[in-house]
Order: structure tokens, then sequence, then C-alpha cells
């Protein structure tokens, strides 16, 4: 989707890892765990004994490419910063559609604006106790410390996609950006 494919053309730009098929692994995964990014190797992991629609794929592809690009651009200290790794999720549960409005509603939470916020902390709290060997209320503790500056980083989207044709917009406001770049 446009998404991915702003992400992969910002990652370029930014001398990162260009990704491509071999980048990408199918593999069964333990428990309702979708997908997962291998720092170690700039792998991403997509499993696929939980997703079973191309909606859910374009999401957890989205949420890992994230992770990807955060791990280029700010060399982020996966394993003993639990705040860096904080951060990465508040950005790829906020930026990935994984809290979208039509996501959420699916799921039968109806709502407030609030929600979406409330929505991004939960996951990324969830996903640091899915990979990480801390308490709740550590997990809490560093999404709560680093939440709204990461939660308005919007880099490479210049700010939350809520849809296919706001992903659309991004992608061609990053490629004007770029050519404007290019003319000064
Ligand atoms: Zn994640």
């Amino acid at each position: 989707g446009p998404y991915a494919q702003l992400l992969l053309d910002a990652m370029k730009q930014s001398g990162c890892t260009v990704y491509n098929d071999r980048h990408f692994a199918c593999e069964d995964c333990d428990g309702c765990v979708s997908g997962g990014f291998d720092s170690a190797t700039s792998q991403i992991v997509l499993c696929q004994n939980n997703i079973h629609q191309q909606s859910h794929m374009n999401r957890v592809v989205t949420h890992e490419l994230i992770h990807a690009f955060d791990h280029c651009r700010a060399h982020v200290d996966w394993f003993s910063n639990v705040k860096h790794l904080a951060c990465s999720e508040i950005r790829a549960a906020n930026l990935s559609g994984d809290c979208s409005l039509i996501n959420e509603m699916t799921r039968f939470k109806f709502g407030l604006k609030q929600h979406h916020q409330t929505c991004v902390r939960d996951r990324a709290i969830r996903s640091i106790l899915a990979v990480r060997k801390v308490s709740k209320e550590t997990a809490e503790k560093a999404v709560d410390g680093v939440f709204d500056s990461c939660f308005n980083d919007h880099e490479p989207f210049g700010r939350v996609p809520h849809s296919k044709s706001d992903a659309k917009y991004a992608y061609r406001n990053f490629q004007n950006r770029d050519r404007y770049y290019a003319n000064l």
C-alpha cells in the first residue's frame, strides 16, 4: 500500500537499508503476535498463522517498517532502553492504522477523539510486554514518559494517516517535498 511505499522511499532516501523481498520472512508465531522486527538483521517477520486479511497484512507491514525506519534514523537502543522501545511502539501504533477508526469500529469501540490516544497507549504497552520481560508498571511508565513527543512525531508521514486517500496524499507530499529540495 501507499503507507509502506512511503516508508520504503523515505528509508532509501535516508541512506537506510533498502528493503526488498529477502528482508521479509513469513513464519508461524506464538500467541497472537502478528509480526516483528529483528534489529540485528533488519528483517521483518510476518506471522502467517495470525494474519488472515490483506488489510491486516498492510497494517503489520507498515507497523514493522516504522520500527525499521526508527532503527535506521535514531539508532534505537531496543534492548537496554525501554523508553526507546516505547517511543517506537507509540509511533508504530499511531501511524500504522492499528488504531484507525474503521479498525476500532470493527472492535465495537465507538467514539471519542480521545479514544485514538488511549488506543495507541494501550497497544504500545501491550507491544512492549509481548517482547520484553518487564512489569506492566515499567511499560506504562516508559510509555507515559515519552508519550507526548512520540505521539506528535509523524515522520515520515507529515501527519497521522487515517485513510487510504490520506496515505496517498502524504505520499505525494513526501515526493513533492523531495522535489522541492532537489530544486533548491
Ligand atoms: Zn511494534
